[in-house]
């Protein structure tokens, strides 16, 4: 790849920079690192926030123009999230919708779920949620038993999911449910939309060790979803899932190392302003030397999540390879939270709505948010599992 930008993508720059100077609102520029997006008075904000900024043309930038994404390329992609960090910015809040079901409808849905749903995602006006895991079915995804069962042009639905974050506010859900049981677990699932406002859902909020409640229970109970809601084939959801999956692992995990990104380069200020026996924590020997590892592997993460990036934009599908940048975010992340409270000191515990809290409690809720970094998006064993089993073609016992 070559790092060195055309005058044109140097102009590219300057519009976002200038962009988002003018328009980051005041009370979310600076709150992107670390803050609960599951409020809805916040969630309503950042739904205004998205829209802003699909209507500037920076949603979507690497979709396809035919689907009302710009058609970017890479560089421009990385230029924009680059731009965004700097200005202290809030990502788009339809994650899922973004990074994961939009473009597994793009390869595996048909043209009117395309018609359907991919507009309305990008605007943020309908927000989804992912109903993949169950009490029973986690890194064991297989093994899920939410029912779903064929009566006329619809399925039945039946059971139970959990962890499903945003679903409180989502508007629609991409879920896995087994449409067959006979055969092996991981044949007999099948990938389908739900309407969040069917009769029969109810969603009960999760609280967070952060003290938010971003998580919910989604019980489902004889809900009734149209049978042409099926992404790609009954009972052959697996495949399906798997390029969801893929698509979180890769491009999400790039997306939520721009928010570490920010976190550091905040630290890092930090340390310097820090005053503690005579001289700031930026010169103490061994915070300095933690500060200099973080900033190490951050790039190491920002390289990697380039190489992800251009396979993906090539049209090629994700590899396994984009679990090795979730497996080390996930640790850096752990990393940044444990130094941040070494830089910063007990004032570091401190909950968003006191005045001692620096950056508005930020650094507290990341340190809680953090302990969940290496069980979302595959925990850290499983990705371990992935690497050695299929990347380095290791032995499974
Ligand atoms: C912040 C957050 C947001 C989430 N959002 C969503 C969401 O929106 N939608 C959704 O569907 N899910 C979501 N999840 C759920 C997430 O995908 C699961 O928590 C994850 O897959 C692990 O499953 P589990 O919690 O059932 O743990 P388990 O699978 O029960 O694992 C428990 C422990 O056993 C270990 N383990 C399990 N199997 C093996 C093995 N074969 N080898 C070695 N170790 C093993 C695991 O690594 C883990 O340490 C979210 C989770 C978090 C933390």
């Amino acid at each position: 790849m070559d790092f060195d930008f055309t005058d044109a993508q140097q102009a590219f720059r300057r519009d976002v920079r200038s962009w988002l100077a003018e328009h980051v609102p005041a009370d979310l520029r600076g709150r992107g690192f670390a803050a609960s997006r599951g409020e809805r008075e916040h969630v309503t904000r950042l739904r205004a926030w998205q829209r802003r900024l699909h209507g500037a043309g920076y949603v979507g930038m690497d979709w396809p123009t035919e689907y009302g994404g710009r058609g970017a390329s890479i560089v421009e992609q990385i230029i924009f999230y680059e731009e965004m960090s700097r200005a202290e910015a809030p990502q788009p809040l339809n994650r899922s919708g973004l990074s994961m079901l939009g473009p597994t409808i793009m390869r595996h849905g048909t043209p009117a779920q395309r018609e359907r749903h991919l507009a309305k995602i990008l605007t943020a006006e309908e927000i989804w949620c992912q109903g993949f895991s169950e009490p029973n079915a986690g890194s064991d995804l297989a093994n899920l038993q939410t029912r779903a069962v064929l009566d006329g042009d619809h399925y039945v639905i039946d059971g139970q999911k959990v962890w499903t974050s945003m679903a409180h506010v989502a508007e629609w859900g991409f879920f896995l449910v087994r449409t067959d049981a006979s055969g092996a677990k991981h044949k007999g699932i099948t990938f389908i939309l739900v309407d969040m406002k069917t009769p029969g859902i109810s969603i009960r909020p999760l609280r967070q060790i952060t003290g938010e409640a971003e998580f919910n229970e989604v019980f489902l109970e004889n809900v009734r979803v149209p049978a042409s809601n099926v992404v790609g084939k009954v009972n052959e959801g697996w495949g399906v899932a798997l390029t969801t999956l893929a698509y979180e692992r890769d491009v999400l995990t790039m997306i939520r190392h721009i928010s570490l990104r920010t976190a550091l380069e905040r630290l890092i200020a930090r340390a310097k302003q820090t005053k503690r026996n005579g001289h700031t924590a930026a010169q103490d020997p061994v915070l300095r030397q933690k500060l200099a590892s973080l900033t190490i592997a951050e790039r190491c993460l920002q390289l990697n999540g380039y190489r992800s990036l251009t396979r993906i934009l090539k049209g090629m599908p994700p590899g396994p390879e984009g679990s090795t940048s979730k497996l080390f975010w996930s640790q850096v992340d752990q990393e940044l939270a444990e130094v941040a409270t070494e830089v910063i000191g007990p004032y570091s515990q401190i909950a968003a709505g006191s005045e001692w809290a620096p950056d508005e409690g930020q650094w507290q809720f990341y340190t809680l948010l953090a302990r969940g970094s290496g069980i979302r998006a595959g925990t850290s064993e499983i990705l371990r599992n992935i690497l050695g089993e299929r990347v380095l073609g290791l032995p499974k016992d």
